[in-house]
């Protein structure tokens, strides 16, 4: 089968989270099980960087061509590179006053920066170019908002390209927070016909996100779980309705780890690399870390970590106000993450006001992130919300169990240690969204850290899960065979 994933962040090239890491594994994952696969992203600043930084040239792989959007003509140009360790090309569409920015998405979340324009361009010629290089897919595989065009486009562009006559659509939904929001005058920049606004428009704002779970063939959601909430009032951001409408269409894959990037086995960017027989060299990743972070490398107390984006998502704002009393009684915390200016303000006052208790670093650091996965003892993750998260993942892969709220794909992935369960539990799980019930299960998981035979259980049963790509990317073929049949496709 041929299939084309089309997104806006693919890991190492592009990354802001999870989503990066899914389209910069998936398609590895499918390429192994025999299908020809590619990628589509944008080629921002960031991608020059990482391909500076990995060595890699890219190829011209199309001549440059114009593309009519809205009132206006833009000029792309397509690269190709390969995806590391594999044959998977990735296309990179540039449009520098359009990619060639400081950062990867602006902050505004009000619709007034250009994010419409930029990702219907991004789309736009993607297909353009698939059909140029006379590459139309089985599968046009497009995740959250920003492509989320194109299957609005497949569908409903009028007249239909009779080259994608026998491509069918699949919408992954990493995050149903972010749905692509802007004023109803921005519809011109889709390159829709008229026909479409209705089907676009979600109470008075253009919402790509709802224009994609309408228009796809098949919509998939990041964990059973989270294909659950998503028809809730609670986790579905507004669009609930919309969700369960097409509940029929509605599919819950739990993201895999790259087992060539997250795996301590053969993890570069750690220092000591380590397995489930050896985890004594997970203690001398600990003793680098602790040193890095300024905290005594042979204290034996119990060592927190986190890494994440500072968002309102991660629920942090639980974690800080019971901080104080966590390092008082003797707890550890490491953290890393960038985002909202107060969460990062907790960091800088935290590590000033714990110093050798608390260190927090504001940044988006790649290595430190595996470090802080190999070196801590336990991984926390308070999620108000969480569609699947990869973070939890690697934690158990890396032995370092976490401590999570019984939420979307953490509710999934993670069975919680109660007192009688230490064959089957990975971690401690809590439920109530409340910065006490996180103290409590950090605390709990400390107790259950300093009984050594019962916490080795814990890494062990973690260790060993196999959360590898292969299952999931199965899972993703059996949906895109289901849809092409009932769609009449051979
Ligand atoms: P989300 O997709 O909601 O951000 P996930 O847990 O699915 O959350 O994935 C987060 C990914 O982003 C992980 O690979 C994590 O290591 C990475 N990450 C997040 N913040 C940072 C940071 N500040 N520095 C390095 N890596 C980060």
């Amino acid at each position: 089968m041929r299939i084309a994933h089309i997104a806006s962040e693919c890991a190492p090239f592009a990354k802001t989270g999870g989503l990066g890491d899914v389209v910069g594994a998936l398609p590895i994952a499918q390429a192994e099980l025999g299908h020809e696969v590619s990628v589509w992203l944008p080629l921002y600043r960031q991608v020059w960087q990482a391909m500076d930084k990995l060595g890699i040239k890219p190829e011209i792989a199309l001549d440059p061509f114009t593309i009519d959007l809205g009132f206006n003509r833009y000029q792309v140009g397509v690269l190709r590179v390969f995806l590391p360790g594999s044959l998977v090309p990735l296309y990179l569409v540039g449009s520098d006053p359009h990619f060639d920015r400081a950062e990867i998405y602006s902050k505004a979340k009000d619709g007034s920066d250009d994010g419409i324009v930029r990702y219907s361009l991004f789309v736009r010629a993607a297909m353009e170019g698939m059909k140029k290089l006379w590459q139309p897919p089985d599968v046009l595989h497009a995740h959250d908002w920003h492509t989320a065009l194109a299957p609005m486009a497949l569908r409903w562009d009028d007249p239909k390209d009779w080259v994608f006559n026998h491509t069918v659509s699949v919408l992954t939904i990493h995050n149903a927070s972010y749905q692509g929001m802007y004023g109803s005058g921005a519809f011109v920049h889709l390159g829709l016909p008229r026909s479409a606004f209705g089907r676009t428009e979600w109470r008075g704002a253009i919402n790509l996100l709802k224009g994609g779970v309408e228009a796809a063939d098949a919509i998939t959601a990041v964990s059973p779980n989270f294909a659950r909430e998503l028809m809730t009032p609670g986790g579905g951001f507004g669009l609930n309705p919309v969700f369960a409408r097409r509940w029929q269409s509605v599919i819950g894959i739990v993201n895999g780890i790259d087992p060539k990037v997250w795996n301590p086995k053969v993890d570069t960017k750690i220092p000591h690399q380590y397995s489930v027989e050896e985890l004594a060299k997970k203690r001398d990743n600990r003793r680098e870390l602790l040193q890095i972070a300024g905290m005594n490398p042979d204290d034996p107390g119990f060592v927190v970590g986190a890494v994440g984006r500072l968002t309102e998502q991660k629920g942090y704002d639980m974690l800080f106000p019971v901080m104080h009393d966590l390092v008082n009684q003797g707890v550890r915390v490491i953290m890393l993450g960038s985002g909202d200016s107060r969460h990062e303000d907790s960091l800088h006052y935290f590590s000033s006001s714990a110093p050798g208790r608390f260190w927090g670093y504001v940044g988006f650091q790649d290595n430190l992130a595996h470090l802080i996965e190999a070196g801590t003892d336990s991984f926390v993750m308070p999620s108000r919300f969480e569609p699947c998260g990869l973070n939890q993942l690697y934690s158990l892969a890396y032995g370092t169990p976490p401590i999570v709220r019984r939420v979307g794909g953490l509710a999934d992935t993670v069975t919680g240690y109660n007192g009688s369960n230490r064959w089957d539990a990975s971690g401690f799980v809590f439920d109530e969204p409340s910065p006490f019930a996180l103290r409590d299960t950090i605390m709990w998981a400390r107790h259950c850290y300093h009984d050594p035979n019962l916490w080795t259980q814990l890494v062990r049963n973690g260790m060993t899960q196999d959360w590898s790509w292969h299952h999931s990317a199965q899972t993703y073929m059996n949906v895109y065979e289901r849809v092409r049949a009932f769609r009449g496709i051979k």
